[in-house]
């Protein structure tokens, strides 16, 4: 999936990410991308990987747009511009 762009602000869509955990402060030895490396303070002791293949991004959430909020203001913008829709 090739990254969308948003068609009101023009952000980019998210990365499809996936996330790992290894034991802690383990390196990652896959073939992936590591885009975060957390280690919690607490608790269990690991280390988590969020790993990327390098090519593919989610969908925008909302269409052609990134939040209900684009959508709207496109949607208002076209209405001051004189776009109506059509009844039939
Ligand atoms: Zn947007």
């Amino acid at each position: 999936m090739n990254q969308q762009f948003c068609a009101n602000c023009g952000k980019g869509s998210a990365k499809a990410v996936s996330t790992v955990s290894c034991g802690h402060k383990q390196p990652y030895d896959g073939n992936l991308i590591v885009v975060r490396t957390r280690h919690p303070w607490f608790g269990e002791q690991y280390t988590e990987y969020t790993l990327w293949d390098g090519e593919s991004y989610q969908h925008n959430q909302y269409g052609a747009f990134c939040t209900r909020r684009c959508a709207c203001d496109f949607a208002q913008a076209a209405v001051r511009a004189g776009y109506a829709r059509t009844s039939s």
